[in-house]
């Protein structure tokens, strides 16, 4: 037998195969895709030869895969994606997207030169927060805030500005881990803070915190379970009641929120307590929260509570290392002038959505169906306008279900609809369209979709579509399901 690897062409070869390429390739990406597909292919040929396989040779070359590859090691990153999954604050989806006027801000100081760190009347040094110190102390009620890089950042700043080098209390119950790398405990090491475990998993008491107090205490923490809710036998201790012990105890406390709230959202039918204005009339000494969660603004970390902590907060080296840039900084400056205006449910997109009313929902989605129906042809494809229920996401009101309008894409009888398949194909448009996938149906929330992605969907329908094997006679039908209990 032939060894098939004298069939592999050289890097040089395919490269310059790939040049001809119509439309043409990113240069650099050429020659990357041309060094890994034929290094690779060699590897995979070896390993064959050495098994005694049969060597997998493609068909037409290995310019098909090159070409493939190529295009997408020069895709940009990341790209715009329409969010149909329902999920306002979807981690992997970039979290809060920014209002327009905030992401305008922002692109106005990156692309300008601005008074970021000069004050105009004198011509002198200016201050890079102040101004974001002063709305957010208006919005919220706190004697000083500050805002660094993202939450994270905020609670390392807050440990190790009150606590380097010695002991915190923090509930057995709220040692949580949060996603990707961010366990209470472990960020609570890196500080330099030592942590004092308290409670039990599900019951912790105020006597709990006061036993463990000690000359080397400095700190009483409380972390938001901002990912899972406990029900049952369970019993924790108020914001209000451990700031009792740390006044008495002559300790201060600090309260790691997670998501925050500046529009108090329990009238409105949410379950939380993450009210930022509510938490500081505590007289907690430190509350720190993201500013692209419930809040709706850019990733911050946003910091406030007594005068004199957030002094020593600005003041230390850390905060150097962990600041916000300036277009963050200007995004969150737009967005808090929104709250401070009360434009703050219409134009914030996170709030808008979070507060759209089922039946506002229910007639988009009645909307987007009529368009779907138009593209499905005879593609045997049904779909039709549902209730359902869908979470908030991004470690905000765990346990907690919105109702929520969907337009649903099924299979008819007689086709052979796989919906998994069909979402690959949704994430391959264009401009990709993430969709749900349950009960072997396609799923398009109305809560995260506006009318303006309409557009994009059925053009990414249109295309999945037309791909779907299994077409039948049965023309398309738009069917209404009303009623009934969410699923
Ligand atoms: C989300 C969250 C964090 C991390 O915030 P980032 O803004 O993602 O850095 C920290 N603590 C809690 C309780 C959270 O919910």
């Amino acid at each position: 037998m032939a060894d098939p690897r004298r069939s592999l062409p050289s890097i040089s070869q395919l490269a310059t195969e790939l040049e001809a390429v119509e439309p043409p390739l990113a240069a650099w990406a050429a020659t990357e895709a041309a060094r890994r597909i034929v290094t690779s292919a060699r590897e995979v040929l070896t390993e064959q030869m050495a098994a005694g396989t049969e060597p997998s040779v493609p068909e037409g070359g290995w310019l098909a895969d090159a070409t493939a590859l190529a295009r997408k090691l020069a895709l940009e990153h990341p790209r715009s994606v329409v969010n149909a999954t329902g999920v306002v604050l979807h981690t992997n989806l970039g979290r809060a997207p920014i209002p327009a006027g905030a992401a305008e801000a922002a692109r106005r100081v990156a692309a300008d030169y601005s008074d970021l760190e000069l004050d105009l009347e004198t011509g002198l040094r200016g201050s890079r927060h102040g101004a974001l110190g002063d709305k957010l102390s208006e919005l919220s009620g706190a004697e000083a805030a500050y805002a660094c890089n993202n939450n994270a950042a905020a609670v390392m700043l807050g440990l190790d500005t009150l606590a380097r080098g010695r002991e915190v209390i923090v509930s057995r119950g709220e040692l949580v881990e949060i996603g990707g790398s961010f366990r209470v405990p472990d960020i609570m090491e890196r500080a330099g803070v030592r942590l004092v475990e308290v409670g039990t998993t599900n019951r912790t008491h105020a006597r709990d915190y006061e036993r463990a107090i000690g000359p080397e205490t400095a700190l009483l923490l409380k972390v938001h379970r901002s990912n899972f809710s406990q029900t049952g036998f369970v019993k924790d201790v108020s914001l209000e009641d451990l700031v009792g012990i740390g006044r008495t105890r002559g300790l201060p406390v600090m309260e790691d929120l997670g998501s925050g709230t500046l529009i108090d959202l329990v009238p409105r039918g949410f379950p939380v307590d993450s009210y930022v204005p509510s938490r500081v009339s505590t007289g907690v000494d430190l509350v720190c929260f993201s500013g692209d969660k419930l809040l709706g603004g850019p990733q911050a970390g946003i910091l406030l509570g007594k005068k004199e902590v957030m002094e020593r907060v600005r003041e230390n080296p850390l905060a150097r290392a962990l600041r916000l840039d300036k277009m963050s900084l200007a995004a969150l400056d737009w967005v808090l002038n929104a709250y401070l205006d009360g434009r703050a449910e219409a134009e914030i997109p996170v709030l808008r959505q979070l507060l759209a009313r089922p039946e506002v929902l229910e007639e988009r989605a009645q909307r987007l169906a009529a368009a779907l129906a138009g593209t499905l042809g005879n593609s045997g494809l049904r779909v039709s306008v549902e209730p359902d229920r869908t979470p908030v996401g991004g470690g905000s009101l765990p346990g907690f279900e919105l109702d929520t309008f969907v337009v649903a894409l099924r299979g008819g009888a007689s086709t052979a609809f796989r919906a998994a398949r069909t979402a690959a194909l949704l994430r391959d448009a264009g401009t990709p369209v993430l969709a749900r996938v349950r009960d072997d149906a396609v799923s398009f929330d109305l809560r995260t979709l506006a009318e303006n992605d309409f557009a994009l969907v059925v053009e990414a329908v249109g295309a999945a579509v037309s791909e779907h094997p299994a077409a039948s006679r049965t023309p398309a039908v738009s069917e209404h399901v009303d009623g009934g209990a969410p699923r």
